[in-house]
This record gives C-alpha cells, structure tokens and sequence, in this order.
C-alpha cells in the first residue's frame, strides 16, 4: 500500500498503524488487516472510478442490516476517498471455521432479517452486485421487480458484451408469462442479496457477521437461492432457517430462476465459463 494511504489512514483512525496485511478472498477489491497497538481492522481499498459510491452503498447494505437487530454485521468506521483510491475502514472480525451449531444460529438470524418487511420490492437507492451496477427501482409486484430491477437488465448486458444471442433471451412478455404463476403470494423481505459462502464470517466466539452485502426487499428465497449456488452451508442452516420461516409451494423452479440472476451475474463479469449454466436455464423457463 502506498505511504500516503497509509498515513491518511493512521489519521483517520487516530492511532499508529502496525502492520497492514494482505488478506485474499475478495473478487473486486485490495483487502487488508490493519493492526494498531489497541484494535484491528479490516480495510478495502479499490481505484475504480465508481469504487466510492461502491463502497458508500456497501456501507449503506451493513449498516442497514444491522439496523433491524437480527443479525450482525461489521461496524462500519469511515468510508471515504483518498487521492486516485477510494477505501472502507471496518471493524476487523477474527473468525474461526464454523460448526454446525454455528450454522444453525446463522440459519435462525437470517430467517429474522427475511422477516423485516416492506411495503414495496426494492430499495429507495441502487447499489451493485459484484462490481456490476444493481438497480432497485421500487415496484408493487415480485413479478415487475424481478423481470424489470434483476433479469432483464443482465440479459441486455450479456447481449451487449456478446455472451449471448439475441434469440437465446426471451422477451419481456415471455418472462412475465412463464413466471407469473410461480410468483404468487409473495411478500417483501429483506435480503442480503448475495449470500453466497464467502459471504458470511463465523467469529471465533461463535456469532455470525454478514458481509459484502446488496441489500433490497425481495422474496426470501433469493437468498436461499443463492446459498445454494456454489455450496458451503451446512445442513443445520437450512434446516434452522425453514423451522423459523417455513417454504413455501413450487421452490425447485422458483430456485433455479433465481439462481439464472446470479449466473448471469457472473457470466457478465467473468466470461463464458458460466454460458452453459445460463443457457440450460433460459431453455428450460422460456422456450
Ligand atoms: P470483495 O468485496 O473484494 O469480494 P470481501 O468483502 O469478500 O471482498 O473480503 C475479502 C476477504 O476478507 C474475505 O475472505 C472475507 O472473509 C474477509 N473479510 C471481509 N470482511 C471482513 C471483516 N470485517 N473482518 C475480517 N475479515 C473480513
């Protein structure tokens, strides 16, 4: 990191910076530990043009969470801009590898967090998933939602970089027809909004954090969706989840169509290697 960086930082926190330490993980940003003789913190720091606004949302995603009490998240000390970087100082989470105890308390918090409602789908600003710009326009309907804010903006997208073919993406009346009976009954929640394993820290006394959140009020199960993707949640997660919010009918295809806006996420971002994925959806839901 650069001399400068680090001591705007030092000032900023108030205290004689230690070591900073590179930690890996992360798919966007530069992550380090920063130690201080009294406390530690985690830091990311991203030189992307939109990198401040990303992070200012990021904040945003956390503290609202950690608003409605259910489930914890870092405590966010200063989101800010320095030179050509913009950064995100939060409090630092020592975590241990989780047991299925600790799965089970993360399950039943996530289950509350789903319970906090709104009137709406959606979100009073936008924010992004990954690097990719995520619009949270708000609307009455899952249905409006969930073709206008999530699978269509993606689809157009993926046909703008080529990764898709105009007559491989179905069109808006397509979506809305083969969705709108598997999209009754469903009330707004908030979601994490990617919680995907990497996105969840066990401390080493036991207590869930979520990070790296994209929060709105969607259908619960697009977070559920998203655990589901690429593995990493224990048994005991999904089973404490469903005792407090219990499922409901037809979850199997609701499932695959939400995980279709995580592939296609990740198609726009890292390339072709999700392009099978993606296709056997689309063909499956829309032709
Ligand atoms: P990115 O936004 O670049 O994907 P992440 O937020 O996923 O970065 O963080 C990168 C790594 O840092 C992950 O392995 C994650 O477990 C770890 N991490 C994230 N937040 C904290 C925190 N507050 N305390 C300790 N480690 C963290």
């Amino acid at each position: 990191m650069n001399l400068d960086l680090k001591t705007h930082l030092s000032n900023i926190i108030n205290d004689s910076i230690q070591n900073v330490i590179p930690i890996s993980g992360g798919d966007i940003s530069q992550a380090y530990k920063i130690t201080t003789p009294q406390v530690n913190y985690f830091l990311k720091v991203n030189n992307a043009p939109d990198a401040l606004t990303m992070f200012q949302t990021e904040a945003f995603s956390l503290q609202t969470i950690a608003n409605t009490n259910t489930i914890k998240t870092p405590r966010v000390i200063v989101c800010d801009s320095f030179e050509n970087s913009a950064f995100l100082i939060m409090e630092f989470i020592t975590s241990k590898s989780p047991s299925s105890s600790d799965f089970k308390v993360l399950g039943a918090q996530l289950a509350q967090l789903h319970q906090c409602n709104s009137e709406y789908f959606g979100l009073d600003q936008d924010n992004f998933i990954g690097h990719l710009p995520q619009q949270n326009n708000t609307h009455k309907t899952w249905l409006d939602f969930y073709s206008y804010e999530r699978l269509l903006p993606q689809l157009e997208l993926a046909k703008e970089k080529n990764l898709l073919e105009d007559s491989e993406c179905p069109t808006t009346a397509c979506i809305k027809r083969q969705l709108q009976p598997l999209f009754e009954n469903i009330k707004p929640s908030l979601l994490h909004g990617d919680l995907w394993s990497g996105n969840y820290i066990i401390a080493t006394d036991g207590t869930p954090y979520l990070i790296d959140p994209a929060v709105y009020y969607g259908h619960n199960e697009v977070d559920i969706a998203m655990s589901k993707l690429f593995g990493g949640f224990d048994e005991s997660f999904y089973e404490a989840y469903f005792s407090e919010y219990p499922i409901g009918e037809d979850t199997s295809a609701r499932i695959e169509i939400y995980q279709l806006y995580y592939l296609l996420v990740h198609l726009n971002m890292f390339g072709r290697s999700y392009y099978s994925a993606v296709s056997s959806i689309l063909k499956k839901y829309f032709t």
